[in-house]
């Protein structure tokens, strides 16, 4: 039986990500300090023979037994985060990351690193490709997040290179489900959260601007495939969704699936904010086999269900 150590697997992604892997018969180690994340996502998990949640903070010191795989997701992700707690995003990115990379050296272990399209930055090229070196600003306010998820890559591909480590890094864009924080303040949480309790929803910009949502579900199987499929060593896949939309029409999508009345509250852009951010997934599709199967509509709908048995 394989083990896997899952770092943040108590987030929205790292949550998603043990439950595929308790089915395809893993023993789990889920690795989470519980910065951005609650107990709630590891209810259901915890029941399971396979799972265990070792409460860890990847930046300090840490022991593990053997592991198999080791996958990397332990990061505060939300832009509210970035202004908040910047120092832990770096932590998490930089020294987090370098210390799983050790273990799994240690261990003779597969490593992945959960990276971001954060890393292209505000895009000069579109739809991205993985070959494309982004625009980032480095003293901004999302470089604690951009830069320090572009230097966890290049720790990863230098182990890769010079240490014979057995490392993959996949490029997550924007992704929602069951399991999101309400609180962290992502705009689909946000939006679906207003638009039940009746507040306006609060649109950046002209809401022109595009993002890719994929939903939480596809992700941790296109993650799951990154490890699992021969021959991903030294690569890097963008993981999302291309089915590109504005903000507004993420706005317009919610209300329908509420059936909510909330108006638009139009608020001024946050800097270095992206205008177009949609992955070209077609490395995905031809080494792994991967890409999205749910519909934002359709997915929506999961969200909003899954909302409402936890919160209301
Ligand atoms: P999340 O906040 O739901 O999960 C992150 C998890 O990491 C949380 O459980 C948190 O408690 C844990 N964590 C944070 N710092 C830690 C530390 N120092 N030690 C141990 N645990 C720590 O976020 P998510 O959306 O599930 O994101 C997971 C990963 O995917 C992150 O690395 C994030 O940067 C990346 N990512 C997510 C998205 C997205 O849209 N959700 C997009 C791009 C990249």
């Amino acid at each position: 039986m394989p083990i896997s150590l899952v770092a943040g697997g108590a987030g929205l992604i790292g949550s998603r990500l043990c439950r595929r892997l308790l089915d395809s018969g893993h023993r789990v180690i889920c690795a989470d300090n519980l910065a951005t994340a609650t107990q709630a996502n590891l209810n259901g998990l915890s029941a399971e023979a396979g799972f265990e949640y070792v409460a860890c903070d990847v930046t300090g010191e840490f022991e593990f037994g053997p592991v198999d795989n080791v996958f990397h997701l332990a990061s505060p992700a939300s832009p509210r985060h970035f202004s908040e707690i910047p120092e832990a995003i770096i932590a998490a990115n930089s020294s987090g990351t370098a210390n799983l990379i050790e273990l799994a050296l240690e261990r003779g272990a597969r490593f992945l690193f959960a990276s971001t399209s954060e890393v292209y930055g505000d895009p000069l090229e579109h739809p991205q490709r993985e070959d494309y070196f982004g625009n980032v600003n480095p003293v901004g306010e999302r470089a604690c997040y951009d830069e320090s998820k572009r230097f966890g890559e290049a720790l990863t591909m230098t182990a890769v290179r010079r240490r014979g480590l057995d490392g993959r890094i996949v490029r997550i864009f924007n992704t929602y489900g069951p399991g999101m924080n309400p609180n962290d303040g992502r705009a689909l949480i946000e939006f679906l959260r207003r638009a039940l309790e009746g507040r306006p929803l609060p649109i950046h910009g002209d809401g022109r601007q595009t993002r890719s949502w994929c939903y939480v579900e596809d992700l941790a199987e296109g993650i799951a495939q990154a490890m699992e499929v021969p021959g991903t060593c030294g690569r890097v896949y963008n993981l999302g969704n291309p089915d590109e939309r504005s903000v507004l029409d993420l706005a317009r999508a919610v209300l329908a699936a509420t059936g909510s009345d909330s108006p638009l509250e139009f608020l001024p852009m946050p800097p270095d904010d992206p205008v177009r951010r949609c992955p070209d997934i077609s490395r995905a599709r031809a080494e792994l086999g991967w890409e999205p199967r749910v519909e934002l509509e359709d997915g929506l709908l999961k969200t909003l269900a899954w909302y409402r048995q936890e919160f209301t």
